[in-house]
């Protein structure tokens, strides 16, 4: 018989299943994504979601300390004696006074998921205990991804404070944001700056694990997307099980809003919620395939049958020009997304949209969330933007609950913020205008002094 948990391609005309110990980063068959499937009443799914209010206040289990794990009822593909957790998502909704004005909905039905307070400071971590969890239960014993940053930093803490694995890292030359190229450096990943974008250490990692059999830790990983559920499952804890009408979330390579998608699917199939909010995906303008593909080609989920014909005639183009992902929002400056595919099954589930920010909408929202006392990266930033967008066109109502999600934390990417800040430098600007930002409207800059009191005292004013 089937395990009650099981994988599966996600082309519903292939449909290939794999057992739960088994490794494979794409469908054997036919090479597309895979889901992990669960026969629900072989699992012990939860009644109510209440149910999880007594594990929270239950500390001392390292499990319930989790805020992915304190949800294992809804991602259960591992028996507890084999989950591997660093005490990942001890993160909550805030509050953003400013954030909200800007968007221009009420304060009190708007929140911000920070997923920066993740322990190696983006929400990857909710998704790497998952996928290590995985690769014990496999056996791996290295693992490689390829990374704008974050994913490298999360897997490359993950290996060295569990001392599971050996971590190679690929990433692309000079497209690193300083805080994230640090982390993996000190977690000892071995580290590979391949001459080229994100889209080509993408498609070299899966080659080399193709051929090594190394476990892959991208988000083409479906334990990835499983542990990014429990996001979702935070943000209804945080608003007391109620279902928000919105989720903004930045969409990169499109392993969140796949895994978003996801969870609000299953929670609706356990009848443990009763409707889905709708989930506005935001690409940055410089690497719009989402975007470009749903909102000018007409690609849709269609029930699985999705138009590989539209999806490769827009990678040709791309070639074709010559384009490459350009965006200071680094962590989303992906033009190839793996998870194309899922989103759009999550854009179909959740009623979703899809929208573009250009950099400076993105940098002036992270300045605005910085006034809420809230540091975030620029990708985070374009939750926000996105937000405020849909707002002003009238597709989010003025009186919506809305939650943004706030992927990264400020200080992995410092130039961008002190660049944004300190335009008026010569250095600043030139950095910022390589990405078509010309003004810094939330700008706080610095104030330069002589060293005397007078002038001093005359500058705090
Ligand atoms: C990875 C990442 C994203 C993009 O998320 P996807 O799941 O790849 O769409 C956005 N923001 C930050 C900070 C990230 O690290
Ligand atoms: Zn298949």
């Amino acid at each position: 018989m089937q395990d009650a948990a099981f994988q599966r391609c996600i082309d519903p005309t292939c449909g290939y299943t794999l057992g739960i110990r088994e490794y494979a980063f794409a469908c054997p068959k036919c090479g597309e994504l895979l889901d992990v499937v669960y026969d629900w009443p072989r699992l012990n799914p939860p009644r109510s979601l209440e149910d999880f209010d007594d594990l929270r206040a239950d500390f001392r289990n390292p499990l319930n300390f989790s805020g992915v794990w304190r949800f294992r009822q809804l991602i259960p593909f591992a028996p507890e004696n084999e989950i591997i957790t660093r005490g990942e998502g001890q993160t909550q909704l805030r509050p953003g006074r400013h954030a909200a004005d800007y968007v221009g909905v009420m304060p009190e039905r708007f929140h911000l998921q920070y997923e920066g307070l993740n322990l190696s400071g983006s929400f990857k971590d909710n998704g790497m205990t998952g996928a290590f969890t995985h690769a014990r239960m496999v056996g791996a014993t290295r693992s490689a991804c390829a990374s704008t940053g974050n994913t490298s930093a999360s897997m490359a803490a993950f290996a060295s404070g569990t001392g599971l694995l050996e971590a190679i890292v690929f990433i692309g030359l000079g497209k690193i944001a300083l805080g994230k190229l640090a982390q993996a450096l000190d977690y000892g990943a071995r580290t590979i700056q391949i001459e080229g974008d994100f889209d080509d250490a993408m498609a070299r990692v899966q080659e080399v694990c193709r051929e090594t059999g190394i476990y892959l830790m991208n988000s083409l990983n479906p334990f990835r997307l499983e542990g990014q559920k429990a996001i979702m499952f935070r943000v209804l804890e945080g608003l007391r099980w109620q279902v928000p009408d919105w989720i903004v979330v930045p969409g990169g390579n499109l392993g969140n809003s796949s895994a978003f998608g996801k969870a609000f699917a299953e929670l609706h199939e356990l009848g443990l919620i009763d409707r889905i909010p709708r989930i506005a995906i935001i690409n940055a303008a410089g690497a719009p395939t989402l975007s470009n593909l749903v909102n000018d080609r007409g690609l849709a989920w269609n029930d699985g049958h999705v138009d590989n014909g539209t999806i490769e005639a827009y990678y040709d183009e791309m070639d074709r020009e010559n384009i490459h992902a350009c965006t200071i929002a680094s962590a989303i400056g992906i033009n190839r997304p793996v998870n194309l595919k899922k989103a759009l099954r999550t854009l179909a589930i959740t009623g979703g949209v899809v929208r573009t920010a250009t950099d400076e909408q993105i940098l002036d929202a992270k300045a605005i969330v910085g006034r809420d006392g809230i540091g975030c990266e620029p990708a985070s930033g374009a939750s926000v933007a996105g937000a405020r967008l849909l707002r002003q066109e009238g597709v989010i109502a003025p009186d919506d609950t809305v939650v943004c999600i706030l992927t990264g934390h400020q200080l992995k990417d410092p130039n961008a913020t002190i660049w944004y800040h300190s335009m008026s430098a010569e250095a600043s600007k030139a950095a910022l205008e390589k990405y078509g930002v010309c003004s810094a409207g939330h700008a706080n800059e610095p104030i330069r002094v002589a060293n005397d009191i007078d002038e001093i005292l005359r500058a705090i004013g």
